[in-house]
């Protein structure tokens, strides 16, 4: 009684993207904060691991509705049957102009008290990245214009890197090992950036949605604890797994040449990579603009997991996946069919 007395005086939630990487993050912080929480998700997945999420979230208390944003009739009907009063959105980098009918829908059903669009990245009005990154943060932009130009209440979430060793080649880095036979170091490996624990995006972005101080406010996660160089970042794993590895330097022209190639999606992660860590654009400027708020000051008690926390999780890992991989050996008879986790363009 007391559960469900808690959850009808939070505004109710739907979020988009549920079964992403960011996305899963944010549905269970959801849920964790006991708040009627409801997931936009297709009815069919692509991959097992998708299937699985909604399972999980559901088994947790998600309600599951079957749909895309593409369909803005559909989404008004959701967004009033379910009398939903906060939307986040964690749609992927490829998909941001998408946003765009949902945005519309918003605005059309003239309830939502806020509406946190995909960003969970770098401020994409300050940070200048080159092409092809540039792309995703315009579109970005034009999604931040649209809401204001719609006045729809927001909140954006910057919550600069996802805690873990930042790769620009593209791999979703909560899935994989810092490195173990050689770091590769961006230009002199000095320039600093923040990283933030996927588990605290979820939690810290949760704490915002009807924080009022938040209203109409970028949200910027800078946790002190976790301010790091990719120098220091390489002697933390290197304590962790107790080996010295080479460091192989990877310069800006390298980065650039990457960014040029333009692959889709590495090259954008390499143009992320050049802004971060050559060029600095988390530390360039200070968080003290009229519409923007850092997550400190609002919520000074709660503290963030730290990168030391975050590197004995992967550590555990290796140690997990090294008796998996024992085991493995012993039923090498059996087929094996590993699923490989999908990447889209992401902002590291
Ligand atoms: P993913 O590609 O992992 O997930 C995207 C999700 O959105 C999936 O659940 C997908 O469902 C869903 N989706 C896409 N299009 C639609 C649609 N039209 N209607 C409904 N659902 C849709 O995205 P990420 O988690 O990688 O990215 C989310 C955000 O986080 C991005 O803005 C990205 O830039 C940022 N990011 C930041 C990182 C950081 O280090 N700070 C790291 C990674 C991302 P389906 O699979 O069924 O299409």
């Amino acid at each position: 009684l007391i559960t469900a007395s808690v959850a009808a005086t939070k505004g109710r939630v739907l979020i988009v993207g549920a079964t992403g990487f960011i996305g899963q993050f944010i549905a269970e912080a959801s849920l964790d904060s006991g708040r009627a929480t409801f997931v936009l998700a297709r009815s069919f997945y692509d991959t097992p691991s998708k299937a699985k999420t909604v399972k999980t979230l559901q088994d947790k208390g998600a309600t599951v509705i079957h749909g895309v944003i593409r369909d803005q009739e559909f989404v008004e009907r959701v967004l009033k049957e379910h009398e939903i009063d906060i939307v986040i959105s964690a749609v992927g980098g490829a998909k941001i102009l998408d946003q765009t009918i949902l945005v519309r829908a918003i605005k059309a059903v003239g309830t939502i008290k806020r509406f946190l669009p995909s960003e969970f990245g770098h401020d994409v009005d300050r940070a200048d990245p080159v092409e092809p990154g540039l792309t995703m943060y315009k579109e970005k932009r034009e999604i931040r214009r649209l809401i204001e130009e719609c006045g729809v209440p927001y909140t954006y979430i910057c919550c600069n890197s996802i805690a873990s060793w930042p790769y620009y080649d593209n791999t979703h880095p909560s899935e994989v090992l810092p490195p173990l036979e050689q770091f590769q170091i961006y230009g002199d490996g000095t320039v600093k950036a923040y990283f933030v624990a996927g588990l605290d995006i979820g939690k810290f972005t949760m704490k915002t949605v009807d924080d009022f101080r938040a209203l109409n406010k970028s949200v910027h996660f800078r946790p002190s604890c976790n301010f790091l160089n990719i120098n220091e970042l390489a002697s933390l794993w290197e304590k962790k797994i107790g080996r010295i590895l080479p460091r192989v330097t990877v310069t800006e022209d390298d980065l650039l040449d990457a960014a040029a190639e333009n692959i889709i999606p590495q090259s954008i992660v390499a143009s992320f990579t050049h802004d971060i860590f050559i060029k600095g654009c988390q530390v360039n400027f200070s968080v003290d603009g009229p519409d923007e708020v850092e997550v400190s000051d609002l919520y000074p008690d709660e503290s963030f997991r730290t990168m030391d926390e975050c590197f004995n999780d992967f550590v555990s890992k290796m140690d997990i996946d090294r008796r998996k991989g024992a085991a493995d050996e012993i039923n090498s008879t059996k087929n094996h069919v590993v699923e490989a986790f999908p990447i889209t363009a992401m902002c590291a």
